[in-house]
């Protein structure tokens, strides 16, 4: 299928969705290797009004493991590994064109705080189609170790198997390199805004709000 039937599949079932077919989703994305602090991040941009925030891990998370789909996210997931990118963009879209259906996301005054997609440059690729980038938030650790620490907790308070073994965790920040970090190239450097990660969360929240303040 490609990408243009996808668009109106994701967003078909909307009420608006023939407006969200002829534009773009104003979109900022919370980038950054797993446990850089992106869901925070974006849960904190998300309760502010006129953003809305929308983490793929949740969305996968949310799903019953015993469809297609999710047995699709358990299986590439407990590996470290990507969901393949038409499961992935596919099912994205249709939860995003959800959300526009029931008003809770509304594209015309809200912005979309994406996290954990555009997972890889193909994903980018497909979503060029559909959002409209305005700034790629990227949370930098160059410490590993503090990462593999940051996600041995939350695996411990958030229960999350993925998060549980040492070896999963070592594929994940590989696939993170290899994968994930060339979108930054893909959006470029202008558009790219680096935070230091290792910072409060109070800081780097500022910090990601200073910047679309002052270039909305
Ligand atoms: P983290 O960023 O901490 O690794 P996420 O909750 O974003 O955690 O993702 C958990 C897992 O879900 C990933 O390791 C991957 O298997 C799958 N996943 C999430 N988003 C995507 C995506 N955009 N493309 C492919 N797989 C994804």
């Amino acid at each position: 299928m490609d990408s243009g039937a996808l668009w109106v599949d994701g967003l078909g079932r909307g009420g608006s969705g023939f407006r969200n077919i002829c534009m773009k989703y104003r979109t900022y994305l919370i980038f950054g290797a797993p446990g850089a602090g992106k869901g925070t991040q974006g849960k904190i941009l998300g309760s502010i009004p006129r953003f809305f925030h929308c983490a793929c891990g949740d969305v996968f998370r949310s799903l019953d493991t015993r469809t297609p789909v999710g047995q699709a996210f358990l299986e590439y997931s407990s590996r470290g590994q990507l969901v393949p990118d038409e499961i992935t963009v596919k099912l994205w879209m249709a939860v995003i064109g959800d959300m526009v259906g029931l008003h809770k996301f509304k594209p015309d005054i809200d912005a979309l705080v994406l996290d954990g997609i555009p997972r890889n440059r193909e994903q980018a690729e497909i979503m060029t189609s559909l959002i409209d980038v305005r700034r790629v938030f990227h949370l930098t650790c160059p410490d590993r170790e503090a990462l593999i620490t940051r996600l041995k907790k939350r695996a411990v308070k958030e229960n999350r198997f993925d998060d549980a073994n040492d070896e999963v965790i070592r594929k994940r920040l590989t696939t993170y390199e290899n994968e994930s970090k060339p979108v930054l190239e893909y959006y470029g450097e202008a558009k790219v805004c680096h935070i230091d990660a290792t910072q409060a969360p109070v800081v780097v929240a500022h910090q990601i709000l200073s910047e679309i303040i002052a270039n909305p």
